[in-house]
């Protein structure tokens, strides 16, 4: 079957990124998360001190920056699982917290940092064969991706997946901060001029509210199956 490109956008925590890497895995092809690269950056950012009292961003130290910040992903053959490194550390723990949550958004807001984004991400597709997952690679990154999917499920739905991912990564928050969290996250992600959260055009549909995740995985494998062999994509349930 030929190679293509799965742009895989949505809410935040609506099961984009568990979708993105199973399906991966199962047919062979790399798995790239873009929201874990903007994590990345916020963190270089808050380690080295480029978020100013009440959240004002030192534009000019990041943009300074950002071409010595190398984020990649690595395989840790132990668990099968892989791990965002920034500057060559593992830092996947890390970049989930409240603290990077809160404030990643505003990052990702940037002009400069979404243009240099979305240049290596279209650098690491451009083989095809890969699985990307995030908010603009229906409308940004991979325009023509041959399958493109907008996942979205009720807000409390999603805090609640969020908040049970955080403990079993051994982090701790209420559900009412993720809740608050991922409502944000969302109105600054629609919001922004620069590649702001919209469903691409002829992207299909998913809302996971009512699915389990393995009937996700079914639903997704089948339109990666028709998408590859060139047929028409097929409306979602
Ligand atoms: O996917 P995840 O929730 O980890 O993404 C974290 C944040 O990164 C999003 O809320 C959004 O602000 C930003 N993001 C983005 N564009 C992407 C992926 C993520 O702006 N392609």
């Amino acid at each position: 079957m030929r190679k293509i490109i799965i742009a895989i956008d949505g809410h935040s925590s609506a099961g984009k990124s568990t979708m993105a890497r199973d399906l991966a895995r199962e047919i062979g092809y790399i798995y790239i998360d873009t929201g874990a690269m903007y994590r990345a950056v916020t963190l270089y950012a808050i380690r080295h001190g480029l978020f100013h009292d009440g959240g004002r961003i030192d534009e000019d130290g990041l943009r300074a920056a950002l071409t010595g910040i190398s984020v990649s992903f690595r395989h840790d053959e132990a668990t099968g699982l892989s791990y965002t490194c920034l500057n060559g550390e593992n830092v996947e723990k890390d970049i989930r917290s409240m603290e990077v949550a809160s404030l990643v958004s505003h990052i990702a807001a940037l002009s400069f940092v979404r243009r240099d984004m979305v240049a290596r991400q279209q650098e690491m597709g451009r083989a095809k064969g890969v699985v990307m997952d995030g908010r603009d690679i229906g409308t940004m990154v991979f325009p023509e991706a041959e399958l493109k999917v907008f996942v979205t499920a009720k807000a409390e739905i999603r805090a609640g997946r969020r908040l049970a991912e955080m403990r079993a990564g051994g982090l701790e928050a209420s559900f009412e901060s993720v809740l608050e969290n991922v409502k944000t996250r969302d109105h600054i992600d629609s919001t922004r001029p620069e590649g702001p959260l919209r469903k691409a055009p002829g992207a299909l549909i998913l809302d996971t509210s009512d699915m389990t995740v393995e009937e996700q995985k079914a639903w997704l494998i089948g339109q990666y199956t028709k998408a590859a062999a060139g047929a028409n994509n097929q409306p979602a349930p």
